[in-house]
């Protein structure tokens, strides 16, 4: 790979997640290329890319489908807003499918460009619905503690509890919080799993309760929640959770912007996780993060709310430039062409074992607590000093984490470091040897640290 001779001063450009200071001394890791699983840096050292980019680059990053997707839509029409009464074939096909394969019955389709974007649009979707059916109070919405589901103001304030949150003092008036579930790290001792699930719904109903139902308008959660530190539910949450909306006429909305296209070992992360949503996002591997796009979908009940508002006011007040973009929905819908094509997740059911392997075998290392594994999605926790909380309480890179980190780059694999343990969620395409190669390489770098 070609070496690229930048002229950089180093704390020009604000990195995101990362640490100004240190931005002012250190150059940053540079990369330049991209083959399959890997990616190379501007002095030609090759990465395994653990962690898929941000959990997104499903099909790896040389898919020449994709590149040629883009393309030919680049040469027909490269860009046209789908808003008032027009569109592009790419974006209506792309609807069509998604609805096609959604878990929900009459699903309608919107576009956006980010995950963040598409959450924090159903948000106000979710209170223009609630405020043309006669129900302008039901505003307040419900995440797990500590979750992530996006960057604008909103969402930081639907996050809660770590520093991505905390720091910004954003306001979280109509921000409700429960526990994150994590079977079975999260239990008291000597609790069933049933008996937790029990005790999390009781939380649910009971945080319901005191803000008054009448103002709670949704819960957003993540089938099994990546961003947070890869945590599972006990079995049956989900089922326990919606039973509890239900009595309170509450929306369920199900995050799928990491969990969705096979990631979970089936195509979306409501399926493997039994739910039933009323709504949901996606994003990342829509497109296999070759494009930024994301959509929303809505469920026919809900949709029909949108379109009774619509009716009253005359248009539904929303749009951007650039979502729903030409050029993303034909990369997207390429996307799931080879998703199908290729049975991806078959392939990812053949190699979960390899995958569960290779985490479980860590656990003999004498740096890691435990590991955690769902479908082709891993964590490992790191014995840290003052590491207490089953959910971390910051997910400020730091400490042992991001000695693992450095030392990973030496040894040429990319992980993500949460505040207490390493999240790795490789493309979809992995193969068994690389896996082999992924988790020698990880072991390499937990042994130069030790
Ligand atoms: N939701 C979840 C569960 C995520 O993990 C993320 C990002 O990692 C988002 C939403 C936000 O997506 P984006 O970074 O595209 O805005």
């Amino acid at each position: 790979m070609a070496s690229t001779k930048l002229n950089y001063r180093n704390d020009t450009l604000m990195l995101g997640f990362s640490d100004l200071k240190r931005l002012r001394s250190e150059r940053p890791l540079v990369l330049t290329g991209g083959r399959g699983i890997r990616v190379f840096d501007e002095r030609g050292r090759d990465y395994i890319e653990a962690v898929s980019s941000f959990y997104c680059v499903a099909l790896g990053y040389s898919d020449e489908e994709l590149i040629e997707a883009a393309i030919a839509q680049m040469r027909a029409l490269p860009i046209y807003p789908s808003a008032i009464d027009r569109t592009v074939p790419a974006v209506m096909e792309l609807a069509e499918k998604l609805a096609a394969l959604s878990p929900m019955p009459q699903t309608h389709v919107t576009f956006a460009t980010t995950g963040s974007e598409a959450n924090d649009h159903l948000i106000k979707f979710i209170w223009y619905a609630n405020g043309f059916s006669g129900e302008p109070r039901r505003r307040k919405i419900i995440s797990r503690w500590s979750s992530y589901h996006g960057s604008t103001i909103q969402l930081t304030a639907l996050g809660g509890g770590s520093d991505l949150h905390r720091s910004f003092a954003v306001p979280t008036d109509e921000c409700l919080y429960v526990s994150h579930p994590n079977w079975p790290g999260g239990a008291e001792p000597g609790e069933s799993e049933s008996a937790y699930g029990d005790r999390l719904a009781a939380e649910l109903r009971s945080v319901i309760e005191q803000a008054g139902p009448e103002t709670v308008a949704a819960f957003f959660a993540e089938p099994v929640s990546v961003s947070a530190g890869m945590y599972v539910p006990p079995a049956g949450y989900f089922t326990k959770m919606k039973a509890v909306l239900d009595t309170y006429g509450i929306l369920l909305v199900a995050d799928e912007v990491v969990t969705g296209f096979g990631r979970t070992g089936q195509f979306w992360g409501t399926q493997t996780l039994d739910i039933k949503p009323d709504c949901m996002t996606s994003s990342k591997a829509l497109s296999s993060a070759y494009q930024p796009i994301s959509a929303i979908l809505m469920s026919g009940d809900f949709y029909d709310r949108l379109e009774r508002g619509s009716t009253e006011k005359g248009w539904f007040a929303h749009g951007g430039t650039y979502h729903a973009h030409p050029v993303a929905a034909a990369v997207a819908l390429k996307t799931i062409e080879i998703y199908e094509r290729r049975n991806l997740v078959a392939h990812v059911r053949a190699i979960m074992p390899a995958w569960a392997r290779g985490l479980a075998a860590l656990k003999d290392h004498p740096l890691v607590a435990e590991t955690r594994c769902f479908g082709l999605l891993g964590a490992v926790q790191l014995k840290q000093p003052g590491d207490g909380g089953a959910v971390p309480a910051s997910l400020r890179i730091g400490g042992l984490p991001a000695q693992v980190y450095q030392a990973g780059l030496e040894a040429g694999i990319i992980v993500r470091p949460l505040a207490n343990c390493l999240v790795l969620s490789p493309p979809l395409i992995i193969t068994t040897a690389e896996i082999d190669e992924l988790f020698e390489r990880l072991t390499r770098a937990l042994d130069q640290v030790l």
